[in-house]
């Protein structure tokens, strides 16, 4: 079963079109890579999807439901589908621990300790249980962007979108992200990734979604996708980032 479908969706920023009918499905358990060259819709596609930005035609079906029906609740849909950015996003005056048990307290109503016991053990998923009363200032930008992936689980999302998660990092700590992305993809989450790390499309992608000028361009399986891209904006685009 479909737990994301779009459908024909479209956006302006005011007079400029940047989605330009996009379609697709996402199973359960399905990781996605979307990938493309700059500009051309791939963080606004994805902040569709819970909600970040609006868009004036077509449409999003979560879970069977249309994200913009008046009986969906913003806040439980977007714990539902975590986001991960670029740029982690963390509040710089709480510590990692209060980073990861905000939400969950505030939205879910969850009590404080079964809060920090959850976020505890999430923190120790993604590595680093050893920081949780640190500031995130004190932290490196891996593992910022752990406490950011650990953040969005806490709120035992559905589905998890990625928007570059490792494109701010040191290249030393872009591989200790991605390991946390690819165990959960193992686990079966359910993911959409912006990134450009093929590496990372080749092990556990089940789809690369190759766009450019607002539109999905071309998509495939990563070995078909990196082995035979048919559009030439796919091979020219593959040929700069490879
Ligand atoms: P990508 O993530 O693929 O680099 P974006 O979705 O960020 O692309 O942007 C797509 C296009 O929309 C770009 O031309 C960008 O300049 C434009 N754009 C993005 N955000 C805004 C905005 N808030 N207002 C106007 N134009 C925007
Ligand atoms: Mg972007």
């Amino acid at each position: 079963m479909s737990m994301i479908e779009i459908k024909n969706l479209h956006k302006w920023y005011g007079d400029f079109h940047v989605l330009k009918g996009i379609n697709d499905h996402v199973d359960t358990g399905e990781v996605l890579v979307i990938c493309g060259p700059s500009g051309s819709g791939k963080s606004t596609f994805i902040r569709c999807i819970n909600r970040l930005e609006d868009y004036q035609k077509g449409s999003i079906i979560f879970d069977g439901k249309d994200i913009l029906d008046k009986s969906v609740n913003i806040n439980e849909l977007r714990a539902e589908i975590g986001i991960v950015f670029q740029q982690f996003n963390l509040y710089p005056h709480l510590t990692v621990l209060k980073n990861v048990t905000l939400a969950p307290q505030k939205v879910r109503n969850t009590p404080r300790e079964e809060a920090e016991e959850t976020a505890l053990k999430l923190l120790d998923r993604v590595g680093i249980h050893d920081q949780a009363h640190k500031y995130p200032a004190e932290l490196s930008g891996g593992q910022q962007q752990r406490v950011a992936i650990a953040r969005a689980l806490a709120m035992k999302p559905k589905v998890m979108l990625f928007d570059e998660p490792t494109s701010a990092l040191d290249p030393e700590m872009i591989n200790e992200v991605l390991n946390v992305m690819k165990d959960l993809a193992r686990e079966g989450m359910t993911m959409l990734c912006v990134t450009h790390e093929m590496g990372f499309a080749r092990e556990v992608a089940d789809r690369v979604v190759f766009m450019d000028g607002g539109e999905v361009i071309e998509q495939a399986p990563p070995e078909e996708f990196f082995k035979n891209p048919q559009h030439d904006r796919a091979k020219l685009f593959l040929k700069e980032i490879l």
